[in-house]
């Protein structure tokens, strides 16, 4: 299933032969509306802008009635049996596709007006209708120019088999649902719907983060191959779910899971994490139209609290803004150019502190029922940091004199996402329960690099050495103070960096839930003393492509070697 910018579906490939001359009247019909629309375009363009942009639309007019292109969709639906939609966007495609291909940058650009043509036709071949996501009815790759949070929270997990996206980042919360939902996902690999119709095959690398179009027998087998391997991987690793993480000279670590909803926590189960070690509470307000009311954080929490049956939650108060789920705060929100800069996180719940202790209320309540943790996000200042816990002091008095049953005593942490907190943390460990590291953002703002802005992906890097100092900085400053310390930012799910954090000195780590057995079993191939030479080693390097490199060697060494040593064992014992 294809979205474009604007979002359309082409619904079927094939027609019946007895059908073929009506879906030819259906494409006449077509065309003539697109043709009277254009000159319409043409006419209103020419009296308000001028000549030259009435020309856009009469070249677009001349394009559509171009007897050439006309004969080759019709001959495709005659020949073919192909719907008029299916056959229109094959042949405009295709010819977008011939038009970047001529290495002529202004030919180029035509492809643009073919493109649009093809989604005028479109649009009056369907009619104004737009695809209802939550509503599919068959299995489907969806292949979209940008999925927004809400939309991939609500893809149906029984019939969306992947996606991909243009726009986008793979630490932007579209990648982030994708992960709750489970889902093969590429998000943010740039310009390629263009190139792509609707009954290519393609193929969705999640784990690379490429997709593959009209891949040959040879590079499909290769995939058959992999989705076998990556099957018996999942069985092998399904015997890790019972077993606590270990390194294999017995030091115990921690491995939570990241949930944006209160669902996720039977997947936490299912795969064995020692609890919640972030809850992203702003998901709370996907789908909704008004705030969440004290009941309705109250009951998710409960949900949460009551499925972990003991097991810790680190509830993060909203980080609302950027990105994330916008919010009813339109009486606070600007305009601004640097969304990531602005009004997000603690800064909106410190503005809109009714909202803020109506949250911190709930979770009061609910932590009566086990063992919760309050995280506050990006944490900036000390200041902001008191600011949060005075009004955290205010909601506890006024419980206390309402006599409403809640927990005094829950531990307060902050994420440590902002450089300035990494700079500062030997002083914020001095006023908080622990830290949270969260990566994606330190590394967006450390490196200047929208987390969610494609066209910067490839400097977006977890391995850069500024990151390693940050993440060093603040990992020392807990130990001293003696506070507990955790990674849950993406980078914890990744294998490669697990001996570097290990190494580190982290013994806590929170993952997408899909990730814990994977991080498990790097965990259990580590002794404390690899993972300290490995990040010795590591800090040493000046560039992130030589750190990331590095360790994606020694964790494909570290996993081999003890694969061969468990082989030679076994030999040696028939
Ligand atoms: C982070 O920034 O690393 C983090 C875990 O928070 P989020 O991805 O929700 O911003
Ligand atoms: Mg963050």
């Amino acid at each position: 299933m294809l979205f474009g910018a604007e979002s359309f579906r082409i619904p079927q490939r094939f027609v019946s032969v007895d059908a073929v001359e009506a879906e030819l009247g259906r494409f006449e019909s077509a065309l003539n509306l697109v043709s009277t629309s254009l000159e319409e375009n043409e006419r209103l363009a020419r009296e308000r802008l001028g000549d030259q942009y009435g020309a856009i639309f009469g070249a677009h007019r001349m394009m559509l009635q171009d007897p050439k292109l006309r004969n080759e969709i019709e001959g495709l639906i005659r020949s073919k049996c192909f719907s008029p939609e299916f056959a229109a966007s094959r042949v405009l495609r295709n010819y977008a596709r011939a038009f970047r291909n001529l290495g002529n940058p202004y030919l180029a650009e035509r492809a643009a007006d073919v493109i649009d043509l093809e989604k005028r036709l479109l649009r009056a071949l369907l009619g104004e209708q737009h695809p209802e996501l939550s509503h599919l009815t068959e299995p489907v790759i969806i292949l979209a120019h940008n999925l927004t949070p809400s939309e991939t929270a609500n893809l149906d997990r029984t019939k969306v088999l992947g996606f991909a996206t243009e726009a986008g980042g793979h630490t932007s919360h579209t990648a982030i649902l994708a992960g709750a939902l489970e889902l093969p996902a590429v998000v943010g690999i740039g310009h390629f719907l263009t190139d792509i119709s609707a009954g290519d095959i393609v193929i969705i690398d999640g784990n690379s983060g490429t997709v593959i179009v009209d891949p040959d027998e040879e590079t499909l087998e290769h995939y058959r191959a992999e989705a076998l391997a990556a099957e018996s991987q999942s069985e092998r690793l399904a015997a890790l779910q019972t077993v606590e993480a270990k390194t294999h000279d017995g030091e115990r670590v921690h491995v939570m899971g990241n949930i944006e909803f209160p669902q996720e926590v039977a997947q936490c189960r299912k795969r064995g994490a020692d609890g919640v070690g972030l809850y992203r509470t702003e998901f709370l307000y996907l789908g909704s139209d008004h705030a969440p009311t004290e009941e309705e954080h109250y009951n998710a929490y409960c949900e949460v609290i009551e499925a972990l049956d003991g097991q810790p939650v680190t509830i993060r108060t909203l980080d609302l803004g950027a990105d994330k789920i916008p919010g009813n705060h339109r009486e606070f929100a600007s305009e601004p150019d640097n969304p990531a800069l602005g009004l997000r996180s603690i800064r909106l719940s410190l503005r809109d502190i009714d909202q803020f202790k109506v949250q911190l209320r709930a979770i009061l309540r609910a932590a009566v029922k086990g063992d919760v943790r309050i995280m506050f996000p990006l944490i900036t200042s000390l200041l902001e940091l008191r600011k949060a816990r005075m009004i955290l002091g205010d909601v506890i008095e006024d419980l206390e004199e309402s006599g409403v049953e809640f927990k005094r005593d829950v531990p307060v942490g902050m994420m440590v996402e902002v450089p300035a907190a990494a700079l500062l943390a030997d002083l914020f460990a001095k006023e908080v329960d622990f830290f949270s590291i969260g990566t994606n953002d330190l590394i967006q703002y450390a490196l200047a690099v929208d987390r969610s802005d494609q066209a910067v992906a490839s400097l977006y890097r977890a391995g850069d050495p500024s990151i390693l100092r940050l993440l060093r900085m603040v990992i020392d400053a807990a130990r001293t103070q003696g506070i507990p310390v955790t990674v849950c930012g993406q980078m914890s799910s990744d294998p490669k960096y697990i001996p570097l954090l290990l190494g580190m000195g982290l013994r806590s780590l929170s993952v997408t839930p899909l990730a814990v057995p994977e991080v498990k079993d790097v965990i259990g191939h580590l002794s404390l003393a690899d993972a300290e030479a490995i990040a010795d080693h590591a800090m040493s390097l000046d560039v992130a492509r030589d750190v990331e490199n590095y360790l994606r060697g020694e964790v494909t060494r570290l996993l081999a070697e003890s694969e061969h040593s468990e082989t030679t064992d076994s030999d040696n014992r028939e």
